[in-house]
């Protein structure tokens, strides 16, 4: 019968968190051993809070502790002009340049098919309504979705999506590198992205 080990049990819960492998999740199960009872019982509490109190906001879809979001509620945030984007993280690259003031629309996610993510699986029909929907002022629509083959083909959906709709469509410039998740993307880079964007 196996016996229970905390240790391995502890290495094999962190080795499932996105980017950490085998000798990582090792280091950092030995080094939390080590760790002060006060400073595990602090990141239990947030661990639990994270889950309990963080929703998604059902305009934006966004990460939030109230719905709507701060973003979708700001009375100085412009609501004609919506940057569009993969992921929560993504917003806080596009606010990490301080030059857009318009509002926000988290996808979730991305089109690929290999990993069977179709259009259904993303926040898009909210998105259109939010565009055309009834009292709709909306006059941009920026797509930032990540410079990869699944953020482009998703802008390239979006874009024949949206522009019947008779909304400006645009796709942030180059600049970020290729194949790179926004979140890489420093402030320059993101601020220089956002000015160069062009139209679909
Ligand atoms: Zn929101």
């Amino acid at each position: 019968m196996a016996r229970f080990d905390p240790l391995a049990e502890l290495t094999t819960a962190l080795q499932r968190l996105p980017g950490i492998g085998a000798r990582s999740a090792q280091r950092l199960a030995y080094h939390l051993l080590k760790t002060p009872r006060e400073e595990i019982d602090a990141l239990c509490a947030a661990l639990l809070s994270v889950k309990e109190r963080v929703t998604y906001c059902s305009i934006c879809s966004n990460i939030t502790d109230v719905d709507p979001c701060s973003y979708c509620t700001a009375p100085e945030r412009d609501s004609r002009l919506i940057c569009v984007v993969e992921q929560p993280e993504n917003v806080a690259a596009v606010e990490r340049t301080r030059g857009f003031k318009g509002r926000y629309h988290v996808l979730t996610g991305a089109i690929a098919p290999l990993q069977g993510i179709g259009p259904d699986d993303l926040k898009i029909k909210s998105l259109l309504s939010r565009v055309a929907g009834e009292g709709a002022k909306v006059d941009e629509v920026i797509l930032a979705t990540n410079p990869t083959v699944e953020g482009e083909a998703t802008a390239l959906y979006l874009a024949r999506l949206l522009k019947p709709l008779g909304v400006r469509v645009t796709r942030i410039g180059m600049g970020v590198p290729v194949g790179s998740d926004l979140d890489y993307a420093d402030e320059f880079t993101m601020s220089k992205a956002m000015e160069g964007r062009r139209e679909m």
